[in-house]
């Protein structure tokens, strides 16, 4: 069997590849910040029909290593398409051993789906061609690649401006995921539901923050090691400029609702967190917080309030993080929505986990309780 890694979003190292028997490989931490060590990519060719064994030597020393209990590794024979599902995975003195036998002579293995890049653009130009979305290129990562703001619904200065942003995390590729879904619901022109959104409102999508760090196969972090959540207070443009950018248009733009799409490596669950620990939450943040809580309950199937993240405590909130400092700067409902990387726990899928499919479902569960709460936004 052979062993290759995918110039985009590949990521990983071949300690070992002999002709017959186990492959070892060692997963690598980000580009410039090797503290931050989760994510692997790479491609299997080998013969069709016969069980392998591929261990992850190093995934004891990952960054959430404790999160790959009850965690099946990815796979896909169409990689670059939605279709992934889940292969035999034990996490045993802290390696992870995969157990496969593939119906295909390529079998591309991952954390998570990745999304490539070449899947956006496609993406991107489509919706642009339908006259639907408009398409503006707010400027450049680090390393040249394209931070595209798509623009949905009414021109008007009254209309209310929604944001959404999804993948600052790159390794957090079910945002990815999420964002096609939901450029895919705003051209959907059939919906009347997403019809009188978009006459009473602006959407504001970037579908990816961090377009460097996704090619790289980074999991955390951009082209210079920063966390772009936690660079929101103090965004520069060497090392953030991508969250510079993005911030810039936001206060060009003004925002009545925020969201932050993300992944997360240890909760089984769909969740939001919200702003509770800014200094200047109010009680009309709050509601608004449980009014979008209510309406994500009514629209989506794998939403829930029940499990998540601890509160913060009052004023004790990150103002680095985007969530936090979007409803800190503009005083506007601004959440951040979390997806698993294992499976929705509430409504397991044996086969595929928590996958592409959900993921861009549950955007469209999101634009239903978006137009719900639209009224109370103001
Ligand atoms: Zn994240």
């Amino acid at each position: 069997m052979r062993i290759t890694v995918p110039e985009d979003t590949g990521r990983v190292r071949v300690v070992q590849a002999p002709a017959e028997g186990d492959i070892k490989l060692a997963i690598l931490g980000d580009s410039v910040a090797p503290e931050h060590k989760q994510w692997f990519c790479f491609d299997a060719h080998g013969d069709v029909d016969k069980e392998r064994v591929i261990i992850l030597e190093n995934a004891g020393e990952t960054t959430y290593a404790d999160a790959l209990e009850q965690y099946s590794v990815c796979a896909s024979y169409e990689p670059e398409g939605p279709d992934w599902f889940r292969v035999d995975t034990e996490l045993r003195d802290g390696q992870l051993r995969v157990i496969h036998t593939p119906r295909s002579e390529l079998v591309r293995y991952a954390y998570f789906a990745p999304y490539p890049r070449a899947r956006r653009n496609r993406v991107i130009e489509e919706a642009r061609q339908t006259g639907r979305a408009r398409v503006r290129r707010l400027g450049k990562s680090i390393e040249g690649r394209g931070i595209d703001l798509l623009t949905f619904g009414s021109e008007s200065d009254e209309a209310m401006k929604l944001w959404v942003i999804a993948q600052q995390h790159p390794g957090e590729t079910m945002g990815a995921w999420f964002a096609e879904g939901l450029i895919g619901k705003f051209l959907s022109g059939e919906d009347p539901l997403v019809s009188a959104l978009l006459e009473h409102a602006r959407v504001n999508v970037i579908a990816c923050m961090n377009p460097d760090g996704a090619t790289m196969g980074n999991h955390r972090t951009n082209a210079a090691g920063k966390d772009l959540n936690r660079a929101w207070w103090e965004a520069s443009d060497t090392e953030s400029p991508e969250v510079l950018l993005v911030r810039k248009a936001l206060y060009d733009s003004g925002v009545d609702f925020f969201l932050d799409v993300h992944g997360d490596e240890h909760t089984p669950y769909v969740f939001i967190a919200g702003a509770e620990g800014n200094p200047h939450y109010s009680d009309r943040i709050d509601a608004l917080e449980d009014e979008f809580d209510n309406a994500m309950l009514e629209a989506s199937s794998d939403f829930q309030t029940e499990e998540g993240y601890p509160k913060d405590s009052p004023g004790k909130g990150d103002l680095r993080c985007a969530g936090n400092y979007v409803g800190e700067v503009f005083d506007c409902l601004s959440l951040t929505l979390e997806m698993p990387f294992k499976d929705n726990d509430n409504a397991p899928d044996e086969e595929r986990g928590w996958s592409p499919e959900r993921s861009m479902k549950l955007a469209g569960d999101v634009v239903e309780a978006m137009a719900s709460v639209l009224d109370v936004l103001r």
